[in-house]
């Protein structure tokens, strides 16, 4: 058994986010990936689910993520505090990991940025002007504001060079996180949260 499978079979993901302090009495939580004001994370036994974001993965990404320590350094941390017997001889394997949390990261950054688009685009149509002279739809002056930029992020996970999805990922979390929490502001009652086109428009 290695590390993650050690870790796996030991730590629920309940567990984990206990060891950081955070309250898991009712089963969901504030996302740690997207800024979350009602909890839309769910912990299951093995994984967490995010219902605005739809950010996932096990114990030891969730605590990679919320140390931002690499995933071989987040489980070696979990094993100690759950008293799981480390092998320190085991294989280096950081290298491997850190490119798959790479693929991760451009996987989750591409997601986010083309729900928001395709929920930009749904939104110019949905919501313009019935008349000429009646006011914009904030929604549908959001689509005209911003649906040509955020397709053009979406560009670079498309065609861009590795360079440069990795530039987006480094430089651009603010675009990422903006994109995030406005999917999660209209996904949040939608317990699916699937079918973007399907949201429904919140009052106000
Ligand atoms: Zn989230």
């Amino acid at each position: 058994m290695n590390i993650f499978e050690r870790v796996r079979a030991s730590v629920t993901m309940k567990q984990a986010a206990e060891l950081y302090g955070i309250d898991t009495k009712r089963g969901m939580i504030n996302c740690i990936f997207h800024n979350d004001k009602t909890p839309s994370m769910k912990l299951y036994d093995d994984h967490y689910f995010c219902f605005g974001c739809g950010a996932h993965g096990d114990a030891v990404s969730f605590a990679a993520h919320v140390t931002g320590m690499s995933q071989y350094e987040a489980a070696k941390q979990l094993c100690s505090a759950s008293g799981i017997v480390h092998n320190s001889n085991e294989p280096f394997i950081k290298p491997m990991i850190k490119r798959e949390s790479q693929r991760e990261q451009e996987t989750n950054a591409f997601r986010i940025l083309s729900d928001y688009c395709k929920m930009l685009r749904d939104w110019r149509e949905r919501y313009k002007p019935a008349r000429p002279d009646s006011g914009p739809d904030p929604l549908f002056a959001e689509s005209l504001a911003k649906l040509d930029e955020y397709e053009q992020y979406c560009n670079v996970f498309i065609s861009g060079t590795e360079e440069e999805r990795r530039d987006f990922i480094g430089n651009r979390k603010d675009a990422l996180d903006y994109a995030g929490k406005r999917l999660s502001e209209y996904y949040r009652n939608d317990s699916s949260g699937q079918t973007v086109g399907a949201c429904p428009r919140m009052a106000g």
